[in-house]
């Protein structure tokens, strides 16, 4: 009985000196924050210092590709290790399938703490991002409210509470999202161009060519003033882990959730299109004595995140999503890709997918069947389309995109739905932070959204109240697309 007795408090002990050797890990999404903002000066202000100087102690991913070119679908990616069309949260009327496991399961599965702070309507609860936390702080800010002063506090609070505690925390810095709203103090810091008389993203987005190029510059300008004191938000919370010493035992990932586009394409913000200024994103993983300070410029999507920081915490990452961990050194990351590069999807109002492989980028819109080409070594902001010029370099990434749909398919992973009262509760939250579109039905300010799409008139409402233009996208259409374009 003594014997057994001194097992156990023995056993005890071993189990509570591996919790203690067991890192934290701190994730920071920062929304729609552009891969060439990182190390970049503008007017004798640099954009975003903190990151910068993290990024120099980090593994810095330089061609990081988001699932998807808006919130919700891209981090349901990150947070299940899934493309978007294997999870299916790609519109808001869907919800994670309850059998479909998440990377904070795994974490609180293992005994850590778990918590989420988000502000954005576009990561509510119902969709399952609560899964496996602990804590999922969620409040909807919209654009009238800045939300990381106070989530960083919330935040540090935590972190001070859970120190002798393995965690695994959440963070996603709402900030630089449309419509912007000029920081102090460095409101001034990134002025240029001209003011828009209509400063209203969330409305423009849907319309092409909607500014002049010198007002899209006053826009980046104020963009830029958001991402400067997001990151000096994101310096205050490194202070904390500083303070409590938690630097070299904490993992650090942070990356965007999507990029942001300033009519390099003809418009302005995200979701619709998966051009690279929308999908393309910075991604570090910082992690002192146990990471390299490297870049790796593979390809790598963000659906890898989650396997890989199983893997750094020594944590099971058998059956979690279905993504290659990421490379965690150059020389891991040396030579082609072996295998289709990472794929970006959007089904809200484009129909687009898109693979991007070593030195090609293929882009196929759905709806109207056409492809299109781009060199990314040579045109990193895809201006000139080569389809023309290599049919055979199109034709190679058409069969890795039936690829990797076969292998998707293959997954049999379920698909959600959000129950009907949760899309109407979640219609009248987001209407009232002004965050969808009215309609341009003749009620409310729908003279305001008529302007923004220039006299198309709306032909309904999808399930979260947001105008509908075009016509939804047909999942068929994609398989019948690529039959008929052949192999
Ligand atoms: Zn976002």
């Amino acid at each position: 009985m003594k014997r057994l007795f001194v097992l156990l408090v023995l056993s005890a002990l071993v189990f509570l000196a591996g919790c203690a050797e067991r890192p934290s890990v701190l994730v920071v999404s920062v929304d729609s924050l552009r891969w060439d903002e990182m190390s970049r000066s503008e007017q004798g202000e640099t954009v975003s210092p903190t990151l910068d100087q993290l990024a120099a102690s980090s593994l810095v991913f330089d061609r990081a590709i988001s699932a998807a070119p808006w919130t919700t679908p891209s981090m349901m990616s990150v947070m299940t290790g899934l493309p978007s069309l294997a999870h299916g949260v790609e519109e808001h009327d869907r919800a994670l399938a309850p059998s479909v496991g998440t990377l904070a399961e795994r974490f609180e599965e293992a005994g850590y703490r778990t918590a989420a702070f988000v502000p954005a309507v576009t990561l509510r609860r119902e969709y399952g991002f609560d899964r496996g936390f602990e804590v999922y702080d969620f409040e909807g800010y919209g654009h009238h409210r800045i939300s990381s002063p106070e989530l960083i506090s919330k935040v540090q609070h935590r972190v001070e509470r859970w120190q002798d505690e393995p965690f695994f925390i959440w963070v996603h810095l709402w900030d630089p999202h449309y419509n912007y709203r000029p920081q102090a103090p460095w409101d001034q810091a990134f002025r240029r161009g001209k003011q828009p008389e209509n400063e209203d993203v969330q409305c423009l987005k849907w319309v092409e060519d909607p500014v002049a190029p010198a007002e899209a510059e006053y826009l980046r300008g104020v963009y830029r003033s958001e991402i400067r004191f997001t990151d000096e938000w994101m310096a205050r919370l490194l202070e904390t882990l500083e303070q409590l010493e938690l630097r070299d035992e904490t993992i650090i990932a942070v990356f965007a959730d999507h990029g942001e586009s300033f009519l390099e394409h003809g418009y302005l913000g995200h979701t619709n299109r998966v051009d690279d200024t929308n999908v393309r994103v910075p991604l570090l993983l910082h992690w002192p004595g146990h990471l390299p300070s490297e870049r790796i410029e593979r390809p790598v999507s963000l659906t890898g995140i989650g396997r890989t920081l199983l893997r750094l915490a020594g944590l099971d990452a058998e059956g979690f999503g279905a993504s290659e961990p990421l490379p965690l050194a150059a020389a891991e990351a040396a030579g082609p890709l072996t295998e289709p590069g990472p794929m970006s999807r959007t089904v809200r109002r484009g129909c687009f997918v898109s693979l991007t492989g070593d030195e090609y980028k293929y882009v196929l819109d759905f709806r109207s069947c056409t492809e299109r080409l781009y060199d990314q070594g040579t045109d990193p902001y895809e201006q000139k389309d080569l389809t023309a010029e290599r049919p055979e370099v199109v034709r190679e990434m058409r069969g890795d995109l039936v690829t990797e749909l076969d292998r998707i398919d293959a997954l049999g992973v379920p698909k959600g739905t959000m129950p009907a009262e949760v899309v109407e509760e979640a219609q009248a939250a987001l209407r009232s932070l002004g965050y969808v579109a009215g309609g341009g039905d003749g009620g409310g300010d729908g003279g305001r959204h008529v302007e923004c799409f220039r006299g198309r008139r709306p032909t309904g409402r999808d399930a979260f109240g947001d105008a509908v233009v075009d016509p939804p996208c047909r999942e068929e259409a994609l398989r019948a697309c690529l039959a008929a374009l052949g192999s």
